[in-house]
């Protein structure tokens, strides 16, 4: 497995490759869970070399005190990525990403970035859009594969790579889960032993909601959603929405031509957690 943290030495690799390889691309922040490497293997499966970055990314952060709690374990992170016989990890620094100016560029991703977590998150999907451009400009590949948990990151990106004609086919892996129902996530690793013993509730709800989805009206499903949180003293129910899988506007009236998914994200404590389910496709 070949880590580089310089663009320069990164491109050299890739320059050297035969002609025809394919490169898959992982994007990461890293504290590797299996989530990420249910990515990384589809990735191997599908592509002659995979490439996986971990950058925690300032600019996506809107609060200094979440990318400052953001866990960072570059060790543990590189040592199961050599178990899963990863061929290149790029780790740039904020620098190589970014030199001088840690700043994101403006996008326009035509109202998606407005809902959900553009809401809630003042410019993530800004500092989103600018690094997965940069690192797609970096590492060029044909295939990068991004996980369904980040529905709204996932649509995100797949208007950016339509937008700007980026010759880039985006991947949209299943959420990977722990036994109990909690979407793997890099935050899970900060919950208290009771916070994560209340932490299932998120999936188990949004099951709910998806069987009531079929025969109750979504205003109905959403009361009932916000009701359950308000009996939750661990969890502090941020937003709950049923929206439009392809525009991501919350629904007005059930159209069956067209296909809808809930987001919700909940805080325990200050960890912020999010997930999602289709609700009118079996997942
Ligand atoms: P992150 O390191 O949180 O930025 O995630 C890197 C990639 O892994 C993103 O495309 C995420 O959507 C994806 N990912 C994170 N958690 C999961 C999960 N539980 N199942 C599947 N993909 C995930």
């Amino acid at each position: 497995m070949l880590v580089f943290a310089k663009i320069k030495s990164l491109q050299q690799k890739i320059a050297s490759l035969k002609k025809g390889t394919t490169i898959g691309f992982v994007p990461t922040m890293g504290a590797i869970h299996q989530g990420h490497l249910s990515l990384i293997e589809r990735a191997q499966k599908e592509n002659d070399l995979v490439v996986i970055s971990i950058f925690v990314n300032p600019t996506q952060f809107d609060k200094q005190e979440d990318l400052i709690n953001y866990p960072k374990t570059i060790d543990t992170d590189l040592s199961a990525l050599k178990s899963l016989h990863c061929d290149i990890v790029f780790t740039p620094t904020s620098h190589e990403i970014y030199a001088d100016k840690i700043q994101s560029q403006a996008f326009n991703f035509e109202g998606l970035e407005h809902q959900m977590e553009g809401k809630f998150r003042s410019g993530h999907f800004d500092g989103v859009g600018t690094v997965v451009k940069r690192l797609f400009e970096i590492v060029k590949p044909h295939k990068a594969y991004f996980g369904e948990k980040d529905f709204q990151q996932l649509q995100i990106i797949r208007k950016m790579v339509q937008k700007h004609h980026m010759p880039v086919k985006i991947v949209a892996c299943n959420i990977y889960r722990e036994i109990d129902g909690l979407a793997m996530s890099s935050r899970n690793t900060r919950l208290s032993i009771v916070q994560r013993k209340a932490a299932p509730f998120i999936f188990k709800t949004l099951q709910q909601a998806k069987i009531d989805f079929a025969t109750k009206k979504a205003v109905e499903v959403i009361n009932w959603v916000e009701q359950e949180f308000k009996n939750q003293p661990l969890l502090e129910l941020e937003y709950f929405e049923i929206a439009d899988e392809e525009t991501l506007q919350s629904i007005q009236q059930k159209d069956p031509a067209h296909s809808y998914r809930a987001f919700i994200a909940v805080f325990a404590g200050n960890i912020r957690l999010i997930d999602t389910i289709a609700l009118t496709i079996d997942n």
